[in-house]
């Protein structure tokens, strides 16, 4: 069998997704294989993951996960997804919840570092029971960020793991993982790890930054996110460690996976529209009205949409903050995300102060999120900090012009008005000023210069942020590290 490259990581769409990682680890694996390069994804086996229309196989019953733990195993299902194999680790008492991380009312689970260390454990028992070294071990985000550390310590004893490269992508460095110091102990790490140029991380555990100390590349979901990590100002405490890595740390922009975001044939949309014909997303936009009983004089004043996560890193509390104002500029806010209990019931009672010009939706719905980038006219990212963002990449696509900070991946996939080339509009500081100048400029162009908006959405529709360039820069990657092994 040709070697592949095994994908680690929590969520994997269509099984399993809460944010972007789903999204990228659903299209990745795929594009890696068009580009020659064999893949396959090993994930965790949630109560909640979706599997109806896929034929799940029981191909590795009792795989013995080994130290740190007394005989523990793991079972492992496989099935296939647009030709990519997938394996997902089964133990029942980590894994068989209702959500993947935590429970909305009581905080994080409280066993984290136990379920993903052995999440990574299961993975590396599961590539040497398939007796072939991979080329590559590309590990997600904390909850896999173990994977390296531990390939990086086997390969002094194991010859297995000898000519394995390890990739470490970070797909957003606040999320860290950390846990009290007790847990290395039992992690099965090599007391030398415990150190500030390993997993040591004031006094904790950082399962992060093991990712970001061992492997043998690091990446970052774009190119501007990858050099804002290296300042104290995004580094969240980590820039230290990754400014001594940064001769291997590589900024690769995410792509979209434009079979399931395309308003020619999106199957959540009531109406399909294309460039050439934007009459669908006209009634896209009536239908959106109705169902969320807007005002109907809406339909011709710009509706703003915000889809994300309902946290600090998404600015939601400065959209929230400038409603009232908004108002005044007499358009509509359709919302939909879910997180901080604050910000969301914020959002509430803007939709019960500004009846018919506000509404939102708390709560995690696929299908909303496609009608409302459908639906929408300008998107809204004021986000903070932003690794590469996946949404704006969406709107553009459906021709809904986003506003949004110049961060990361923000400054990297949108084009700033004015300007004969611009696809959105970028502001400065993530705060109620400059976003409200911002969505004033975009309101003003939408109101008096329509052909100008107009010209604006057919440019956004046609950028493309493909998989494939992606791919051929993290296939170059796999190449490097082993020259170097
Ligand atoms: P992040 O990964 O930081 O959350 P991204 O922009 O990279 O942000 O990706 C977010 C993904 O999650 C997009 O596919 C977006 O449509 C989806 N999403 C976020 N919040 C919701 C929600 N409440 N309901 C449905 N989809 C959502």
């Amino acid at each position: 069998m040709a070697q592949r490259v095994f994908f680690a990581t929590s969520e994997v769409y269509p099984f399993s997704k809460s944010g972007g990682l789903g999204d990228v680890m659903g299209a990745l694996p795929e594009a890696m294989q068009k580009n020659g390069q064999p893949a396959a994804v090993i994930s965790p086996f949630y109560g909640r993951i979706s599997t109806g229309n896929y034929r799940l196989r029981l191909t590795v019953p009792d795989l013995p996960v080994g130290y740190p733990w007394a005989p523990i195993t793991a079972s492992v299902y496989e099935t296939t997804h647009n030709g990519v194999p997938l394996f997902f680790i089964d133990r029942a008492e980590y894994f068989d919840r209702r959500h993947y991380y935590n429970d909305p009312n009581k905080g994080d689970y409280f066993d984290n570092a136990e379920r993903f260390i052995f999440f990574c454990r299961a993975a590396v028992a599961l590539m040497e029971h398939f007796g072939v070294p991979p080329v590559a071990v590309h590990a997600h985000d904390w909850q896999a960020a173990m994977l390296p550390a531990y390939i990086y310590f086997l390969r002094r004893s194991s010859p297995f793991w000898a000519s394995t490269g390890t990739v470490f992508t970070i797909h957003n460095l606040a999320f860290q993982g950390r846990f009290s110091s007790r847990l290395f102990e039992s992690c099965g790490l090599p007391r030398e790890a415990w150190n500030v140029a390993g997993v040591e991380f004031f006094g904790d555990f950082n399962l992060l930054k093991s990712g970001i100390a061992y492997a043998d590349a690091v990446t970052t979901v774009s190119p501007s996110y990858a050099r804002e990590i290296l300042t104290e100002k995004y580094g969240c405490g980590l820039d230290g460690i990754l400014r001594q890595r940064e001769l291997y740390l590589y900024g690769i922009l995410n792509g979209a996976d434009y079979t399931i975001w395309n308003p020619e044939d999106d199957p959540y949309l009531p109406r399909h529209y294309s460039a050439s014909d934007l009459s669908g997303k006209r009634e896209c936009k009536d239908a959106l009205i109705s169902e969320f009983g807007l005002d109907p004089r809406l339909r011709d004043r710009p509706i703003l949409g915000f889809i994300g996560r309902m946290r600090g890193q998404k600015g939601i509390d400065i959209l929230n903050d400038i409603i009232p104002d908004l108002m005044s500029l007499d358009v509509g806010v359709v919302a939909l995300g879910e997180g901080n209990p604050v910000h969301e019931a914020k959002i509430l009672e803007h939709m019960d102060t500004y009846r018919g010009r506000v509404a939102a939706v708390v709560g995690y719905t696929e299908d909303l999120a496609h009608r409302m980038q459908a639906a929408s006219d300008l998107f809204l990212m004021p986000s903070r900090y932003e690794p590469c963002g996946l949404t704006q990449m969406y709107a553009l696509r459906y021709g809904t012009i986003p506003i949004a900070t110049a961060a990361g991946g923000l400054r990297d996939t949108i084009i700033p008005w004015p300007g004969e080339e611009a696809t959105g509009y970028i502001f400065t500081e993530p705060d109620p000023v400059d976003f409200l100048r911002a969505i004033g400029d975009a309101v003003d162009v939408w109101t008096r210069d329509p052909g100008g908006h107009h010209q604006m959405v057919l440019r956004a529709m046609r950028q493309s942020f493909t998989w494939d360039k992606s791919c051929r820069e993290y296939i170059d990657i796999y190449r490097k590290i082993r020259l170097r092994l």
